[in-house]
């Protein structure tokens, strides 16, 4: 039979086949699992057997459900859910990049401080290539580079990097790719068709998709993500088997969210073009970005994210932001509704002037995470903000 489409995918994929007659699988909040003897036991601590057996080790039917479902929407052969975003990349970081991780672009403010400062306490190797220095790549590449990790498209700026250029280059020399798919989701762009060997979700933002969890993902091979079963497990970063029900309930509603969000995403970003007071509009969706040709190939959709630069100084952009009514003022982005924040008071306000600026990253940003609601209110929300 021919493999079911992502949207059946989303509704269907690793359901439990509940003998209760529940259409969904249900929340298992148990933290240990009985054994009907001790060889049924051994199967299942000995990875004979795949059944449950203690929660902190994703050995929880819920969790195994939803992992089902996170692999399948990423086209991979497996998934591990986490506590968060950042209990994902730590995992993956301390797992396949102990030689060294070379990141390239911008890259959200904790992965960060991760790489910049925590992993280089431990004696891992850390290098930071900007995505207009691309040309460089190869020089970078060719350090002691274990791990090549990038966001795309890129926060602020939604700056689209190139996967297959990036992953091709990396794998010459044998160095394994890791994209944050935060910001587009699996509806909009798959990294592991695209070459990729990872791909890591804030399972928060988009997959969550209602600002009310907490959650990461990491999808693979399973001959890769094998030893990160491993970190997860004593770091303790596993997903809680409440949050792997909530995730899952949001998962099946994916792509009705995510292309409601990409249209009003776009109708916004045309809107604020032609408006006098912006400046200029992120959006990878409009023709003359630089990132669209590169966005077009390897996007099915461009994502609910944008950023406005508003003319005017500081002072007026928080002025703006503070008038908007129904967009809320908050850091973070992807739930059903809008959200503003300026980069230089939020995800960026922990940076020197001289490295936003290296960044491209200017004091009128005002990135927005565009929910569901109808575009022309949202329109009129920013056009009395801005008035
Ligand atoms: N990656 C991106 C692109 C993010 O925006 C964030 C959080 O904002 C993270 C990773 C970290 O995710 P979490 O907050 O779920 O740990």
């Amino acid at each position: 039979m021919k493999e079911p489409g992502f949207a059946t995918r989303c509704v269907h994929a690793g359901e439990l086949d509940d003998p209760q007659g529940s259409p969904h699988t249900p929340l298992y909040h148990t933290t240990t699992f009985k054994f009907t003897s001790t060889a049924d036991l051994l199967d299942v601590v000995d990875g004979r057997s795949p059944g449950a057996l203690y929660t902190r080790y994703g050995l929880n039917p819920t969790i195994h459900a939803l992992e089902a479902k996170l692999a399948s929407l990423e086209g991979a052969e497996a998934a591990w859910a986490f506590s968060s975003g950042m209990g994902a990349e730590a995992a993956l970081f301390l797992t396949h990049g102990r030689k060294g991780i070379l990141c390239i672009g911008d890259a959200y403010g904790g992965t960060m401080e991760l790489l910049s400062a925590q992993l280089p306490e431990l004696g891992i190797p850390t290098w930071f290539l900007l995505g207009k220095d691309l040309d460089s790549l190869d020089d970078y590449l060719n350090q002691k580079v274990g791990l090549v990790f990038f966001e795309t498209p890129t926060n602020p700026t939604l700056e689209v990097l190139d996967i297959p250029r990036i992953a091709e280059a990396a794998h010459q020399r044998g160095i394994l790719v890791a994209v944050d798919n935060t910001f587009a989701s699996p509806v909009n762009q798959q990294p592991l068709a695209l070459g990729a060997d990872f791909v890591v979700h804030s399972a928060t933002k988009y997959l969550g998709g209602h600002s009310d969890l907490t959650a990461g993902a990491l999808m693979g091979s399973k001959y890769l993500l094998a030893p990160v079963w491993n970190w997860r497990k004593n770091l303790g970063t596993t997903i809680a088997p409440e949050t792997a029900s909530l995730l899952m309930r949001s998962l099946r509603t994916l792509p009705v969210r995510v292309e409601r969000q990409n249209a009003n995403a776009l109708a916004v970003a045309r809107a604020m073009e032609k408006h006098p007071k912006v400046a200029r509009v992120y959006y990878p969706g409009l023709p003359d970005f630089p990132g669209h040709g590169v966005a077009k190939e390897q996007m099915q959709g461009f994502g609910g994210m944008l950023t406005l630069e508003l003319k005017g100084g500081y002072e007026d952009a928080v002025a703006a932001t503070d008038r908007l009514k129904l967009f809320a003022i908050a850091p973070s982005l992807g739930g059903v509704e809008s959200l503003a924040t300026m980069p230089v008071t939020t995800t960026h306000h922990g940076l020197s002037p001289e490295e936003r600026e290296r960044r491209g990253i200017s004091d009128t940003m005002l990135r927005l995470s565009v929910g569901l609601e109808n575009a022309e209110d949202l329109i009129a929300d920013l056009e009395q903000a801005l008035a």
